[in-house]
């Protein structure tokens, strides 16, 4: 039998079932980088994406924001090769800017438990930023175990493993152009 790709069989078997297409997300990153331009004119923010499933993301989103800004990034421990979570963060890359003063808008690819926004929102703090907001591309509200706040929201999903624009199963998949759900 012919070797195939775990992303063949998702996008051919129909083994995933699409969740958010290719227009929907474009339609949303229009609206959010609106939001976002205006929010922060003037205020020169520095953008910082969260390793590795933020990256899709980031790169699409601040190609919408029409301001000056500045990007970093962080990369913090997931769920390893598992589909829950942990509920242990541990920090693997730090940034590299000074951030004091600055206006921080903290890139998520998904909030889950939160425990990840708890802990991103601790360490920023701690280094007195001008301001510090979260936008995340998803959200499963259903599922937290702590209390946050996320300033812009892409999408409320259901409580249920998605992969692709950046989100993975056992490190692939990351690269599907759209948002698909685990049956
Ligand atoms: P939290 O700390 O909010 O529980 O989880 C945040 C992190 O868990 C995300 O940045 C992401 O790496 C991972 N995660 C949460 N839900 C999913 C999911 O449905 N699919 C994938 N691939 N990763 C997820």
């Amino acid at each position: 039998m012919k070797h195939r790709s775990e992303f063949e069989k998702v996008v051919y078997d129909g083994k995933f079932r699409i969740l958010i297409s290719e227009e929907k997300i474009e339609k949303r990153l229009r609206e959010l980088g609106k939001q976002i331009t205006e929010d922060y004119r003037d205020k020169n923010p520095i953008m910082i994406g969260v390793l590795n499933g933020g990256f899709i993301f980031m790169a699409d989103i601040v190609r919408h924001v029409e301001i000056d800004l500045e990007v970093d990034f962080i990369k913090i421990s997931s769920y390893g090769n598992a589909t829950t979570s942990s509920g242990e963060v541990k920090m693997l890359k730090d940034i590299n800017a000074e951030v004091s003063g600055r206006h921080i808008l903290v890139v998520e690819d998904i909030v889950d438990t939160g425990l990840s926004i708890r802990f991103l929102e601790k360490k920023f703090l701690e280094l007195e930023p001008a301001s510090l907001k979260f936008v995340s591309f998803l959200l499963k509200k259903d599922n937290a175990r702590v209390e946050y706040n996320i300033d812009y929201v892409g999408f409320e999903i259901p409580n249920e493993f998605v992969v692709g624009y950046g989100l993975d199963h056992k490190q692939i998949l990351r690269n599907l152009p759209a948002i698909y759900v685990m049956d």
